[in-house]
C-alpha cells in the first residue's frame, strides 16, 4: 500500500510548479517566493510543524524552516534542503505552459520539475507523514526551503548563512539537489546497469570581468592601440583554451567505476579519455566538465559609434575551478590575456569535495538498495553550483541526493534549465519511497 507521502508527493509537486518562482538574477523582477514559501509552511503547520519564515536580505525573498526531533538529540542534525526559486521559462517554446504543473505521458511537467520542485515536493511529503504519523527520525531533521538558489544564493543561502546561522545550529550533514538520479550505463555483455550518482563535490564558481583599456581615436586613422583589438584576442585565446586534466579524488572514483561496469577504458591516462566519456550520452557534459577548469566567455560591450575606436571594452567570463586550481589558473589566464587586459572577479564561490564514505553514504547506499537492488552508488563531481556551497561554509557535510530513478534514455541534463523539463511520475514515488529510508535510517 503506498505510504501517506507516495500518495501525496506528485499532487504537491505540480502545485509547487504552478507557483511562478522564477528568479531573473534581478531582484527587481524576480518573484512568487514569497507566496510559495507561505504555502509551504501552511502545509508543515497543517501537519502540526511550528515553521520560520525569513526573509534573506531582501522584501519576498522569502525561506521556511522547519525541525523534527529525532531519537537522538545528541547527535548533529540533518538538513534536508531544497530552493523554492527556478529560472525562467519562455512559455512559447514549450510543449505545455511551464508554470501549469500538467500530467501527462506519465510525466509532471514544468519549469521546476527536475529542479527542484521534485525535490521539494518529496520533503515536504515525508516532513508532512512523519509528523502526522509520529515517526521519530534517529537524530534531529531540518527541513529548509530556500529562496534565490539560481542566482547565487545571495539573497537566499549565503544571506541566511552570514546573518542567521542559528537557523542551522546542531546540522552537520545536510542533502540537497543534483545528486541520488539513475544514468543507465551498458555492460560489455549487452546487459545494462543502472548506476546512481550521488554528488559529493562541486567546481568553483569564478565569473570574471575583463577589461582592455587603449587609445580612443578615430576610426578611420592608422590605429596599433586598439582595445577591441585586445579584449576580442583575449577572449578568443580564453574560449579556446583547454587546461590540464586535473583529477579530483570524487571524479577518479567515478571513472573508475564507470570504467568497471561498461568496460570503457576511462583510465585518467587514456589518449582520448574525453572521446571515450561521450559515449556515455548527455551526462558527459557534466562530468567532462570536471576534469579542468573552463572557461566560457558569455557576455561582450564595446563602443558606441562605427567611426570611433573606444577607450575600453568589457567581457565576461564564465569560469569554473577545481579544487585546488584557482592559483594556478590564475597564473594560467594571466598568460592567455596578455598585457593590455586586465581581469578581476565579479563573482566568485568555493569549489567543495567531501568523501565518498561514512554512515551517511551508507544510509543513501542502502536505501537506493531497498528500492532498486541492481543498483550501484557512484560518486561524481557537478560543474555547476548549489545552496551547499553555503552550508559547508558552516562545516556542514553536503551530498547531492534527490533520489530519482529515470527511464534509461531519458536525456536528464539536458532538462536542468531546459525546455519540456519534466519528471516521471513514478521517479517521484520512487524518490520519496528511497528517501523515506533514508530519512528512517540516517
Ligand atoms: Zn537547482
Amino acid at each position: 500500500m503506498a505510504s501517506q507521502a507516495e500518495s501525496e508527493v506528485v499532487d504537491l509537486v505540480c502545485r509547487l510548479i504552478q507557483f511562478d518562482t522564477s528568479n531573473t538574477g534581478d531582484p527587481a523582477t524576480t518573484k512568487g517566493e514569497r507566496e510559495c514559501a507561505e504555502w509551504v509552511a501552511a502545509q508543515l503547520q497543517e501537519a502540526g510543524y511550528e515553521t520560520t519564515l525569513v526573509e534573506s536580505g531582501a522584501p519576498g525573498r522569502a525561506n521556511v524552516f522547519a525541525r523534527l526531533a529525532g531519537a537522538d538529540p545528541a547527535r548533529g542534525a540533518l538538513m534536508i534542503h531544497g530552493h523554492l526559486d527556478v529560472v525562467p521559462a519562455e512559455p512559447a517554446d514549450w510543449s505545455v505552459h511551464p508554470f501549469s504543473g500538467a500530467i501527462e505521458e506519465g510525466y509532471v511537467w514544468g519549469r521546476g520539475a527536475i529542479d527542484m520542485k521534485d525535490m521539494v515536493g518529496m520533503t515536504l511529503a515525508l516532513a508532512r507523514q512523519f509528523k502526522k504519523e509520529g515517526i521519530v527520525p534517529p537524530r534531529d531533521l531540518v527541513f529548509a526551503f530556500l529562496a534565490d538558489e539560481e542566482a547565487g544564493g545571495k539573497y537566499g543561502s549565503h544571506w541566511l548563512v552570514d546573518n542567521r546561522p542559528d537557523l542551522f545550529d546542531g546540522v552537520t550533514e545536510a542533502v540537497g539537489e543534483v545528486g541520488g538520479f539513475s544514468l543507465t550505463v551498458p555492460r560489455p555483455d549487452g546487459s545494462e546497469r543502472r548506476l546512481y550518482l550521488l554528488e559529493t563535490a562541486e567546481k568553483g564558481i569564478a565569473w570574471m570581468k575583463l577589461t582592455a583599456k587603449a587609445r580612443a581615436g578615430h576610426g578611420s586613422f592608422l590605429h596599433e592601440d586598439n582595445a577591441v583589438t585586445y579584449l576580442a584576442e583575449a577572449v578568443a585565446k580564453l574560449g579556446r583554451h583547454q587546461f590540464p586534466l586535473v583529477l579530483t579524488e570524487s571524479v577518479e572514483q567515478f571513472l573508475g567505476a564507470v570504467g568497471e561496469e561498461t568496460g570503457l577504458d576511462l583510465d585518467p591516462a587514456s589518449p582520448d579519455l574525453e572521446g571515450t566519456l561521450a559515449k556515455l550520452g548527455s551526462i558527459a557534459r557534466i562530468i567532462g566538465a570536471t576534469l579542468r577548469d573552463t572557461a566560457n566567455p558569455t557576455m561582450l560591450r564595446a563602443g558606441y559609434k562605427a567611426n570611433v575606436i573606444p577607450q575600453t571594452a568589457e567581457a565576461v567570463v564564465d569560469c569554473r575551478v577545481l579544487p585546488g586550481r584557482l592559483p594556478a589558473f590564475e597564473r594560467e589566464v594571466d598568460e592567455l590575456i596578455g598585457p593590455h587586459v586586465e581581469r578581476e572577479w565579479v563573482t566568485k564561490l568555493d569549489t567543495y569535495e567531501t568523501t565518498f564514505d561514512g554512515d551517511l553514504v551508507d544510509a543513501m547506499n542502502e536505501a537506493l538498495l531497498s528500492q532498486d537492488p541492481e543498483a550501484r552508488t557512484v560518486p561524481y563531481m557537478l560543474s555547476g553550483g548549489t545552496d551547499a556551497k553555503a552550508l559547508a561554509k558552516l562545516g556542514i557535510r553536503c551530498f547531492g541526493f534527490a533520489p530519482l530513478r529515470l527511464p534509461p534514455d531519458l536525456d536528464f541534463a539536458a532538462l536542468f534549465h531546459g525546455v519540456d523539463e519534466r519528471v516521471p511520475v513514478d521517479a517521484l514515488t520512487f524518490g520519496t519511497r528511497v528517501l523515506e529510508h533514508f530519512l528512517r535510517n540516517c
